[in-house]
């Protein structure tokens, strides 16, 4: 087995990617195991930030790390949230303070479109010349009034087209199966089954 760090603390995150791994050789360990300080996620991109936090894990951990990026863009806004959608409202973070802020910044605004997009990016060692990069995009509108109990975040106010529901409203293995998330992790898994890099 091939150890690799995941650079999250994200407990949820880290049982599903550990499950697709698994299979493929890689024992996926959590950042927490190597008491790996915060890393610095100063880039207006998600890519650019994600590299950063899979370089700083593998850097601290000495093994391959893999990190993830993702968050909501408005096309309205300019792709706002974007990479600061955790802390759209300021701090501390709030998933309630930040669909307020949404919601209020698109008052009057007939354009509704959004997407979520992540990343994900794996590094073999500090200096990888050629990390694996997966990307994934979930395409939907901004509701004004919240709809469903699942999810986070953003999901209330998150309409999929397609199911007439919010993400919100989808059972959890629906949206893993059409999300940016589930997107990015089947991308990963395809290059790494191909041997990428
Ligand atoms: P992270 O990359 O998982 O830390 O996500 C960054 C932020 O993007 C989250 O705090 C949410 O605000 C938003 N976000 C990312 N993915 C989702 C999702 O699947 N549903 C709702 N919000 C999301």
């Amino acid at each position: 087995m091939q150890k690799l760090v995941i650079a999250s603390n994200n407990a949820g995150k880290l049982r599903e990617i550990g499950a697709i791994l698994g299979p493929l050789g890689f024992e996926a360990l959590p950042q927490s195991a190597f008491n790996i300080p915060e890393a610095e996620e100063p880039y207006c991109t998600f890519v650019e930030n994600c590299l950063a936090k899979a370089r700083h894990a593998s850097l601290h951990s000495g093994l391959p790390a893999l990190a993830d990026d993702s968050g909501i863009c408005v096309d309205a806004l300019n792709g706002a949230p974007g990479v600061y959608s955790a802390r759209f409202a300021g701090e501390p973070k709030s998933d309630q303070r930040n669909n307020e802020k949404l919601i209020e910044l698109l008052q009057g605004q007939p354009n509704r479109k959004a997407h979520y997009y992540c990343v994900m990016v794996l590094a073999r060692w500090p200096e990888d010349p050629q990390p694996i990069i997966a990307e994934g995009a979930w395409h939907g509108e901004i509701i004004d009034t919240p709809r469903g109990d699942g999810g986070f975040g953003y999901d209330p106010y998150f309409l999929v087209p397609e199911y007439g529901k919010t993400g919100a409203e989808l059972p959890m293995d629906v949206k893993n199966g059409i999300s940016h998330r589930g997107k990015a992790l089947a991308q990963l898994v395809e290059k790494l089954k191909r041997g990428a890099a």
